[in-house]
């Protein structure tokens, strides 16, 4: 007869020496690996030491039988799978060995065949529940993980059956809702979205009975947030509608900053518009011809220059304030501040002549490293000391101090010039911001500044504060830390 292959580990339990070894040397003939136990006590001894795919026991046995040794096995929960012989088969034993927890029964007296088939039959039941016992359990591990991966989505998920029942409500979207803390139980769409428009997005799907049920999206305000909100079908392989997937998400921060874009922009454009328009009305002047004296011409050219210089500067304005706002090219390692000071003072000493002003500078010689870009660093305290001096008196002064504060530098830029009005001072650092008054008439400026100022103090997580008095002057004080903290809320 041929003889199939068994690669398996076999317990085989039998009092009846010659019946067992018999029946060893036909499992073996097949590749079976065999081990042999002589009662129940044996059997319960092996089992705990390693497991069996299959155990074929006899049931009548001395010391521990073998419905002794079944309910053993299902006590303690053991993989291996039981076959179980007696010479005395009935059909009340069989069932009752079954019921304990046994695969099948072999009648004794039995043909090797025989034998070989209920082992085969067990062996394949056992792979069969093996392989069933991990896809169960996969599946149940990826549930969980797909649930938590929902629940910690920073998204709102809300899942909607066919009866209009919601039956997932992630914790996003129960906040963007203002629905309970959680949802645990499928609970009506009306009693949980009180939005009648994202009701009526959700809805439209679930109601739609033509079969089509495309995707949809639109933007819907809750509470003081948008949102946009992306409707999809749920259907089976089949096509068959079972409900719906709404996912918001927030977009209130997104539009903010678009509007603020498109805001600035249009800055932008006013505060080129007008020089632009004053230069090209200087050269149309001097296109008309000759009728202008050459001192006037070179008035209209000086003038012109003039307001050149001035869109250079606001363009250098706003090339520092994009640096200072997505900075993923700083160049981070400890800046000398002293050196950077010294540019500074040297920087700005023909403006300081032509105002008659006066600088001082005082660099604790214990300042500790300062991790920073150097430009950045310069662009900040040029800022400050170049206002310092535009808006001083003839004869005025301007001290520029760095000292060791804390865990890292304190800057003050203070001068004896004009002051800022106190209503002023929570405007500073807004782009374009200027004060108005009659002394400072004339003095160039592009109001962005300070608002590169501020970004960049907030980038580097330091400190920024100002105090004036009109009349009498303003001290500008700025702490940075000296380690780099990664990229601040720029614009804070
Ligand atoms: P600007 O290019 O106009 O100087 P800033 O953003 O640097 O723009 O400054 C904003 C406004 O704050 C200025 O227009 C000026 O009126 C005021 N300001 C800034 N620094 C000083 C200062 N040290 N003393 C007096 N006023 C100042």
């Amino acid at each position: 007869m041929d003889r199939p292959e068994i690669n398996a580990d076999i317990l085989l339990v039998d009092d009846e020496v010659a019946i067992a070894k018999g029946m060893q040397r036909v499992l073996e003939s097949c590749g079976a690996r065999v081990v042999l136990a002589m009662d129940g006590c044996q059997a319960l001894e092996k089992l705990e030491e390693r497991d069996f795919d299959v155990m074929v026991i006899d049931l009548v046995m001395p010391s521990l039988g073998g419905m002794e040794v079944l309910e053993r096995v299902a006590e303690e929960g053991l993989r291996v799978v039981s076959v179980v012989i007696t010479a005395h088969v009935s059909l009340e034993t069989a069932v009752e060995a079954m019921r304990r927890g046994a695969f099948d029964y072999l009648p004794k007296p039995f043909e090797p065949r025989e034998l070989i088939l209920r082992v085969e039959r067990a062996l394949n039941y056992r792979r069969l529940r093996d392989q069933a016992e991990n896809s169960l359990l996969e599946l149940n591990t990826s549930r969980t993980q797909l649930r938590t991966i929902v629940e910690a989505m920073g998204d709102g998920v809300i899942v909607v059956n066919v009866d209009g029942l919601v039956v997932l409500c992630n914790p996003a979207a129960c906040a963007a809702v203002g629905y309970g803390p959680s949802l645990h139980e499928p609970r009506p769409l009306e009693e949980v979205i009180r939005s009648p428009e994202l009701r009526r997005l959700i809805q439209l799907d679930v109601s739609s009975e033509d079969g089509c049920h495309a995707a949809q999206s639109g933007q819907i305000q809750l509470g003081s947030d948008i949102y946009m909100v992306q409707v999809f079908p749920i259907e089976t392989s089949q096509a068959k509608f079972l409900g719906t997937v709404a996912v918001l998400h927030n977009v209130t921060d997104l539009l903010k900053a678009e509007r603020a874009k498109l805001k600035f922009m249009a800055k932008v454009a006013h505060e080129l518009k007008s020089p632009l328009a004053a230069v090209q009305g200087f050269l149309k002047v001097i296109l008309r011809g000759p009728q202008q004296s050459p001192e006037q011409q070179r008035d209209i050219v000086l003038r012109c220059s003039e307001r050149v210089e001035g869109m250079v500067q606001l363009v250098r304005d706003l090339l520092d304030l994009s640096r200072s706002e997505a900075l993923p090219r700083r160049n981070i390692e400890p800046v000398p501040v002293a050196e950077v000071v010294a540019e500074v003072v040297e920087m700005n000493e023909a403006l300081a002549a032509d105002n008659a002003v006066r600088m001082t500078v005082e660099v604790a010689d214990d300042l500790p490293p300062l991790y920073a870009d150097r430009e950045d660093l310069f662009c900040l305290l040029n800022n400050l000391v170049s206002n310092s001096i535009k808006y001083n008196l003839p004869g005025g002064a301007v001290r520029i101090e760095a000292r060791r504060e804390g865990e890292g530098v304190q800057f003050v830029v203070a001068d004896t010039g004009l002051g800022i009005p106190p209503e002023a001072i929570p405007r500073l650092g807004e782009e374009f911001f200027r004060v108005q008054s009659p002394e400072r008439r004339g003095i160039v400026g592009t109001g962005l500044g300070l608002s590169i100022v501020k970004r960049t103090v907030a980038a580097y997580h330091g400190r920024l504060s100002v105090e004036s008095t009109p009349g009498q002057g303003s001290v500008f004080s700025v702490w940075l830390p000296s380690e780099f903290q990664g990229e601040g809320a720029g614009g804070a």
